[in-house]
Formats: structure tokens, C-alpha cells, sequence
């Protein structure tokens, strides 16, 4: 059985969110510390803990991320002015959640792309 994470519980309804979409593949919900006035995390309900774990496998879930992302994007309003995807991996990616997941945030300017 695949590991179960904060994420998959959340999938399943066992932790309460505030879901945005759900079908078979991924789950969307807002994060629950949003960093811009939209901030929507995107799951695959499958557990693929980094991107390093990735498979060929996960490429139709991979791909429906970013179908599932830009309906988001345009159903919240945010797809003209525009909005950033993220994935973070490992330590140095400043990923918390082994579960892997796209951050779409915007809503305002969201500034450089990174931190120096
Ligand atoms: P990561 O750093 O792994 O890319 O992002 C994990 C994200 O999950 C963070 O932005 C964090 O705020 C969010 N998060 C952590 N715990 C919860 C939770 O219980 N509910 C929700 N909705 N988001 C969470």
C-alpha cells in the first residue's frame, strides 16, 4: 500500500479543506497559508512523494496538473493577468509535503521569480 500522507487524508475527506475541484486523477484545495490572494494546491490523488519518484506512469496525471490548472486559473479569475505554477523538491526546493503537489499562485504582481 502506498504511504499515506497529510495530503491523502485531505484527499479522502478525512482532513477538512476547502476544496476547489476533485476528480479521479488530482484534488485541488486552497493552501491553508496562501502566499498570494490566490494560492490553490493541485494533488495527484495517487501518493508520488517527489518529482524525483516520478515514473512514465505518472505522465497522463502529470499532464492533467496542468489541464486542471489553467481551468482553475480561469474559473478563479486570474488566467489573463496571469499566475505561477510551482513544484518544489527535496530540502533545497524548500518542499514540507512528500506528497507531490503544484502551488498555482496569483491574484496580485507576484514580484521576481525567486529570493536572492
Ligand atoms: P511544499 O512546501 O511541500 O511545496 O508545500 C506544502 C504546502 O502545504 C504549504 O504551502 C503549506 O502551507 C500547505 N499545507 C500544509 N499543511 C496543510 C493543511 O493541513 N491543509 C492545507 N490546505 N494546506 C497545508
Amino acid at each position: 500500500m502506498a504511504e499515506d500522507t497529510l495530503f491523502s487524508q485531505i484527499i479522502r475527506g478525512d482532513i477538512p479543506s476547502d476544496q476547489v475541484y476533485q476528480d479521479e486523477l488530482v484534488t485541488a484545495f486552497r493552501d491553508i497559508s496562501p502566499q498570494a490572494p490566490t494560492h490553490i494546491l493541485i494533488v495527484p490523488n495517487k501518493v508520488i512523494p517527489t518529482i524525483n519518484d516520478v515514473t512514465e506512469e505518472d505522465e497522463p496525471v502529470l499532464g492533467h496538473l496542468f489541464i486542471i490548472a489553467a481551468k482553475i486559473a480561469k474559473e478563479q479569475g486570474i488566467a489573463d493577468d496571469g499566475y505561477r505554477l510551482i513544484v518544489n523538491c527535496n530540502r533545497h526546493g524548500g518542499q514540507e509535503v512528500f506528497h507531490l503537489h503544484m502551488h498555482l499562485v496569483g491574484g496580485h504582481p507576484l514580484g521576481p521569480m525567486l529570493m536572492r
